[in-house]
């Protein structure tokens, strides 16, 4: 029997554990996947935006890997850091262990101001509308009436649509009850995204462009200038541009033909004023978080204009964005793993073809897959073939591994080291404790938001 610790339960790690299940070469394989959270399914459950009930239902498919009977969950299980497991002991316990432990730190926008109280990185955002534990369920109070968000990436895009959307809407999801509560008392009005390229750069997909158009209490606003400005827009008519760069440049030309909607004028209950508007910025590049009173109170930009290489320079120009919230989605970056190996200018694991490389040679029994292996790109799908490469080179390296000591009962182990994991059964209470909770409120399930209440659920407890 071939004993594999998965490390990890998103998307990758399930891959991982399914490509191991689906292999004919090893027939008899037993995986753990382990988290450090008692709830599965990583960023599917804590990043996909959840007004995205589609891609969110992705978890049926993963639950089925889960719940297979040669692969046991074991969330509550932390590997490396303060209080964790470090790699080399559960290197003890498993013939292979493969990390796929994603990469869900924040890039930073490295601008003065960039820590003020009111500027936030999207991850924290999102964390806190998705119920992460590891967030305070009251992280955000929304007494901002404009909000910036920096980014032009469908990260930008969730964060600026979950502003903008009425609390109505999310009531139908299971977004946690302070989240749900703040969200109906922000007092948003103006949404700014800002890209410091050119709308033909952006990294956003359609799909997710043409969605905040669909918001019903808002209004999009396009500036024809800077659309004009863009190389690709100008050029659209002669050029072949790739197809989601022509679509996303049609709908925002759609956007800019609209023109600014009207301002309530004082003394009438306009119908704009109820009416947020999202301003689609681009050629903007942050270069300070200006400050009142002790917290972030605007943007200031550097007006950039295309070099002609493909890229943008700085105008000498400046634009000032007021702004009492401040949400940057730059990107994300891999977090070191204390005991494995890690390239800290991509933040990733080295490695090659998915096995860790420690000074440049693999090292035995320890692989990589997901976003720690190959960076913060690409959609939940992409990880698939990412893993079947990773247990491609596993399966080789099989009769090596399988002479390689390891525990009968890995678990019985984990738990004699102190730990106390929560497993299937204690993910189901947890479902279970979620969907009464959201009874309780007249809602579908709705998610349990911290700690101690996760860990009371999973262990049947009265939350
Ligand atoms: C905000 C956001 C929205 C997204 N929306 C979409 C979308 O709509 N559609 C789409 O296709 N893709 C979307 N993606 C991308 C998608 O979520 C990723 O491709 C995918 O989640 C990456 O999978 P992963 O398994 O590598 O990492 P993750 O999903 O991050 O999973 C990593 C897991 O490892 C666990 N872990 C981390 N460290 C440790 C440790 N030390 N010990 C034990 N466990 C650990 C974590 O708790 C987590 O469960 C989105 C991403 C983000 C950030």
């Amino acid at each position: 029997m071939l004993r594999v610790a998965v490390v990890g339960s998103g998307p990758s790690g399930v891959y991982t554990a399914q490509a191991l299940l689906n292999q004919s070469l090893v027939p008899d394989v037993r995986v753990h996947v382990l988290d450090r959270l008692p709830t599965p399914y990583g960023l599917v459950r804590y990043g996909v935006a959840p007004d995205h009930e589609k891609i969110k239902s992705l978890q049926n498919s993963l639950r089925a890997v889960l719940e297979d009977e040669r692969v046991t969950f074991v969330g509550h299980v932390q590997i490396g850091g303060t209080g964790g497991v470090s790699p080399a002991r559960l290197a003890e316990l498993y013939h292979a262990v493969v990390y796929c432990v994603g990469a869900a730190a924040d890039r930073p926008l490295a601008v003065p101001g960039e820590d003020l109280p009111g500027s936030y990185s999207a991850t924290r955002f999102v964390s806190w509308y998705s119920a992460h534990p590891d967030i305070a369920p009251d992280g955000f109070a929304l007494q901002a009436r404009s909000a910036v968000v920096i980014g032009v990436g469908n990260v930008a895009v969730d964060v600026a649509r979950i502003l903008a959307r009425g609390a109505d809407e999310l009531r139908a999801t299971d977004v946690p009850r302070a989240a749900l509560g703040a969200l109906a008392g922000s007092r948003v009005r103006e949404v700014h995204i800002a890209g410091r390229r050119g709308p033909s750069q952006a990294r956003f997909t359609t799909k997710e462009l043409r969605e905040l158009g669909a918001l019903p209490g808002a209004r999009i606003v396009v500036d024809p200038a800077e659309l004009a400005m863009d190389p690709a827009y100008a050029a659209q008519e002669g050029l072949p541009l790739p197809a989601v760069v022509r679509r996303n440049l049609e709908v925002l030309r759609g956007w800019s033909a609209e023109g600014e909607p009207a301002v309530p004028v004082h003394g009438h209950p306009a119908v704009s004023d109820a009416v947020r508007r999202i301003r689609l910025r681009f050629f903007l590049r942050p270069v300070e978080l200006l400050e009142r009173g002790g917290r972030v109170a605007g943007v200031r930009f550097a007006r950039t204009a295309p070099d002609g290489a493909g890229g943008v320079q700085d105008t000498g120009g400046y634009e000032d964005v007021e702004a009492q919230l401040v949400l940057r989605a730059v990107g994300y970056r891999g977090v070191e793993l204390p005991g494995l190996p890690f390239d800290p200018v991509r933040g990733t694991v080295p490695h090659a073809a998915g096995r860790v490389l420690r000074d440049g040679v693999p090292s035995p029994g320890e692989y990589v897959a997901g976003w720690i292996k190959r960076g913060p790109t690409g959609v939940i799908g992409s990880n698939r073939s990412c893993a079947k490469e990773t247990v491609a080179s596993l399966i080789e390296d099989a009769p090596l591994l399988a002479r390689r000591p390891a525990a009968d009962d890995p678990l019985a182990v984990l738990r004699a080291w102190g730990l106390r994991p929560v497993e299937w059964d204690g993910w189901l209470s947890i479902e279970r404790a979620e969907a009464a909770l959201g009874r309780s409120l007249g809602r579908g399930p709705v998610k349990i938001p911290d700690w101690p209440g996760l860990l009371a659920a999973a262990r049947g407890e009265e939350g």
